[in-house]
């Protein structure tokens, strides 16, 4: 017979690893380090999977107009038959059970971005997530953007914004870090050190320190699902084959699409199009992937590509 304290003090007995992980930490250096400048943007140019709606300095603000042209303005990750579904922020149990059903139904295996300031409430549902064999990136802890808006303009962040967000940034990963920082699912590691910045937005502060703080990939992505604002399940389907037509940078789905989604709570009606993808499959046309088996492809291809 053991006692309680005997059981959970021995090695069968589970606990969240409290142990810091240095990977991402508020004052380390990844970008700084590699001075001079050119090299530091090289890098970002190399890591930064941008979007179809952030494409000049006034959306980017610190990039000057050269900078801006060389910094992904696309989204796609690959030109492989290949989609990345991602899923940002957070849900409950209902809607993520519900995701993660259809996922394992169909094989599919998706990254998810996770808001992390309200994982701690219900950590064992990450744990689910990761379990299914399913990439955990961050999404920031508290939803903060990369760039600050006023007025309709776009801000690059000041030197008290750029602290408060690499502790943010850090303080995100250190939670998922805990909760699943130990998961492997067919040797392939749950826990990855991409990034999406909350709203896309960026300014060069932020992606700087983004990379700064320890993140590799920021991954945006060329497909917004705009789930949360869909009006039928007809309309959603529409839209992922043939643009919403919005605008002209509103992309329909294609090789290599990253495909946003949102999950957190009420955002969840018309999540997400499986009908659409189940045929793409059965078409045998696209297959489907986590961002992080596909993003060191990217920077290849990346640096290969003239300045
Ligand atoms: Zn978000």
């Amino acid at each position: 017979m053991k006692t309680v304290s005997q059981l959970k003090s021995s090695k069968d007995c589970y606990s969240f690893n409290e142990q810091k992980r240095e990977l991402v930490e508020a004052g380390k250096r990844n970008l700084t380090k590699l001075k001079p400048y050119w090299r530091e943007f090289a890098y970002m140019k190399q890591h930064y999977v941008g979007s179809n709606f952030v494409t000049s300095p006034v959306k980017m603000p610190g990039f000057d107009y050269w900078e801006t042209n060389r910094l992904d303005q696309v989204g796609r990750l690959t030109n492989d038959r290949v989609l990345f579904l991602t899923f940002d922020d957070w849900g409950s149990d209902e809607s993520i059970n519900k995701l993660l059903y259809v996922l394992k139904k169909h094989h599919v295996k998706a990254t998810f971005f996770v808001l992390t300031e309200n994982v701690d409430k219900n950590p064992n549902l990450l744990r689910a997530i990761a379990a299914d064999g399913h990439e955990i990136a961050s999404h920031s802890d508290s939803h903060v953007p990369l760039a600050t808006s006023k007025k309709g303009a776009y801000h690059n962040l000041t030197a008290k914004e750029t602290a408060a967000m690499r502790k943010d940034l850090a303080k995100s990963y250190q939670k998922l870090n805990k909760y699943v920082g130990d998961v492997q699912v067919g040797g392939k590691k749950a826990l990855s050190l991409d990034f999406r910045p909350p709203t896309l937005e960026v300014s060069k502060k932020g992606l700087e320190a983004a990379f700064d703080v320890g993140f590799q990939y920021a991954v945006s992505g060329d497909v917004s699902t705009n789930d949360y604002e869909q009006t039928s399940f007809q309309k959603y389907l529409h839209d992922l084959k043939y643009g919403s037509g919005k605008d002209n940078n509103d992309y329909k789905v294609t090789n290599g699409s990253v495909i946003g989604h949102a999950h957190a709570g009420k955002r969840q009606v018309y999540r997400p199009g499986f009908g659409h993808y189940d045929s793409c499959l059965e078409k045998g046309g696209y297959s489907f992937a986590r961002v992080d088996q596909y993003r060191a492809a990217y920077s290849r291809q990346r640096a290969k590509e003239s300045n």
